[in-house]
């Protein structure tokens, strides 16, 4: 985590130093640049503290999230609102909007929690494979699925990438970033809202996240 919060602060740090000493003189592409880097990795920043708050405010899987603020809301709409931060990839995105599912959840959280299983998806996957969102009803449940082609996560780690910290990369290689904060955190928020987060898949072809909402 120490790690995770140190690394976007170099290029904050250094970009907004450059354009202070030398921003009227920089080429306006660079100066761009310069605050894309800046506002980006800001960003990253404010969803890893958002996550480490709200996991310290976690003490016991039982107990409710206090700040949740339900409602009936449509639930495809909010699918179509998540993706769109992920402007950068919409190539990779796949997701028709289908007949509207009504749900009783926290909309904002909701979005909060597909951002989340989208980056992963899109993290833990090739940059040329693509991710197919969809919305469903089962039974009392409105479900969102966000289905990935990537390297699939092994039988024995299925419930544990729910545990605070857990990753599945060894640590002495680290092929990609993260806390292991995102799933534990968005568990607890589904779970939070009366419904719940699942995952099926199969090392090496991908895997299936499913949110659940009661309807
Ligand atoms: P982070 O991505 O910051 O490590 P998460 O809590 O979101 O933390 O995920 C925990 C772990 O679960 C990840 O480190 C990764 O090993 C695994 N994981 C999550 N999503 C996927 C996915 N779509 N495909 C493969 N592995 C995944």
């Amino acid at each position: 985590v120490s790690h995770e919060l140190r690394t976007p602060i170099t290029p904050i740090k250094g970009y907004a130093d450059l354009l202070r000493r030398r921003g009227d003189g920089l080429p306006a592409q660079k100066r761009t640049k310069a605050l894309d880097v800046i506002a980006d990795r800001a960003a990253h920043l404010s969803r890893l503290v958002e996550d480490l708050l709200l996991a310290s405010r976690i003490s016991g899987d039982q107990e409710p999230v206090r700040s949740l603020v339900i409602s009936e809301t449509e639930l495809t709409a909010l699918v179509t609102r998540a993706i769109e931060d992920f402007s950068a990839d919409a190539d990779r995105l796949r997701y028709t909007s289908g007949p509207p599912v009504r749900v009783d959840c926290d909309p904002t959280r909701v979005i909060q929690v597909l951002t989340n299983l989208v980056a992963n998806a899109l993290k833990y996957s090739p940059g040329t494979s693509v991710v197919r969102l969809g919305v469903t009803v089962r039974g009392d449940r409105g479900c969102v699925e966000v289905r990935d082609q990537g390297r699939g996560i092994p039988a024995d780690e299925l419930e544990q990438v729910f545990e605070k910290f857990h990753r599945v990369e060894d640590p002495m290689v680290m092929s990609t970033s993260g806390t292991g904060l995102g799933l534990y955190v968005a568990r607890h928020l589904a779970r939070g809202m009366g419904g719940d987060l699942t995952v099926d898949s199969v090392l090496g072809q991908g895997s299936v996240f499913t949110l659940h909402l009661p309807l």
